[in-house]
């Protein structure tokens, strides 16, 4: 059994660590109050974030191609296909929670090398293209200008949804929580963070953030290493190739099926879960005014209080992407891996301190840590 470590007490320095730079109580219609360093520049013309026409043309497409996938799904798809593509989504958004996320950026267990490596392929089945990709690819036309160096130029460019890429988009987000520089800020509503955050080019600021992002742990993980280096034939054989191939090569279904229903509705749903996860807070309680806060202890933490709990206590494997606590197929799957000996170390926190903790965080607008 998985060394399971329920009463683990982080100390002051580690809350300190992990807590966000903008106050966990700061409101969205507040000004934003972005952390300065000596080096990066502060001007609003440094943190203007353009559209990213690439990234708006291809997720208009996909989601038109993504929806007539529905109106396929009830018409022309086989129960084998449906069955293949709910799995397919199922592994991408595992790759996406249990590995990108939670054993990746917050190192919430440690995992096996073979637990690793099946996280990574099923974060290579989530698809995701960055918006940096988008751009370089719509700047560069990378696969269009194949010229002898162009295996070079992919394996130096294209490392599109990586989880190297995830990792470190995830973590600047955590950094800079409700500040301009936050790659998915929002003054606005959900809808600006779940989507037009997504279809804009980073700040020139944020290029500068990003690239200063401590990312030596997942530097000195092959496995990661790997995926980054070769992402793009990876994508275009698991993501691309295989979902369409098999429905038409080994139960025959439908052209249909297999373009509209097992690419590109899977993709969109993967692909909206996946954002889903950066921009979640906005729907599971932003703050009290968002939603009304419960006298039960239980749903402090599983409900009204989650964004403060995941932002300041980022390392608790059982906080879902989601605003549930504890429960949930992410926390499931960790838990069978923890049971057959893939996944050690489980972090996680269970006292009441806490829970009285984020209460009086709350209440006070003050950072838990006090
Ligand atoms: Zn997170």
């Amino acid at each position: 059994m998985a060394d399971h470590n329920e009463n683990f007490a982080p100390s002051a320095e580690h809350l300190k660590a992990q807590q966000p730079s903008g106050d966990g109580a700061t409101k969205p219609d507040q000004p934003p109050q972005p952390t300065e360093t000596a080096s990066v520049s502060s001007s609003s013309r440094d943190t203007k974030r353009e559209a990213s026409w690439p990234s708006v043309l291809f997720y208009i497409h996909l989601n038109i191609l993504g929806v007539y996938g529905i109106f396929v799904l009830f018409s022309h798809t086989s129960l084998i296909t449906c069955v293949f593509t709910f799995l397919l989504t199922l592994f991408g958004i595992l790759g996406v929670t249990a590995g990108a996320h939670r054993l990746w950026a917050h190192r919430t267990y440690e995992a096996t090398a073979l637990l690793r490596f099946t996280l990574m392929i099923f974060q290579t089945l989530a698809g995701q293209v960055t918006r940096n990709a988008t751009e370089r690819f719509g700047k560069r036309s990378a696969l269009l200008d194949c010229s002898k160096s162009c295996l070079q130029k992919l394996n130096r460019k294209a490392h599109w949804g990586s989880i190297y890429d995830w990792v470190r988009m995830h973590r600047l987000h955590h950094e800079k929580f409700r500040t301009v520089d936050d790659p998915y800020y929002s003054d606005k509503d959900f809808m600006h963070a779940q989507v037009f955050a997504n279809i804009r080019k980073l700040s020139p600021r944020q290029e500068q953030l990003l690239a200063a992002v401590d990312m030596s742990d997942l530097e000195a993980d092959g496995i990661v290493m790997f995926q980054r280096r070769f992402y793009w034939a990876m994508y275009l054989v698991l993501f691309v190739l295989l979902p369409i191939n098999a429905p038409l090569e080994y139960w025959g279904d439908t052209v249909q099926a297999a373009i509209f229903v097992a690419f590109s509705l899977r993709y969109l749903i993967v692909l909206n879960v996946a954002w889903l996860i950066n921009s979640a807070h906005f729907v599971w309680g932003l703050d009290k005014n968002h939603k009304q806060s419960d006298s039960n202890m239980v749903f402090v933490v599983t409900k009204s209080y989650w964004p403060q709990y995941h932002y300041l206590l980022p390392f608790d494997y059982q906080s879902g992407e989601f605003g549930n606590y504890g429960s949930g197929c992410t926390t499931a799957f960790i838990r069978i891996f923890a049971a057959i000996g893939q996944a050690t170390k489980l972090q996680t926190i269970t006292t009441e301190a806490v829970k009285r903790g984020l209460t009086m965080a709350v209440d006070s607008g003050r950072p838990i840590v006090e």
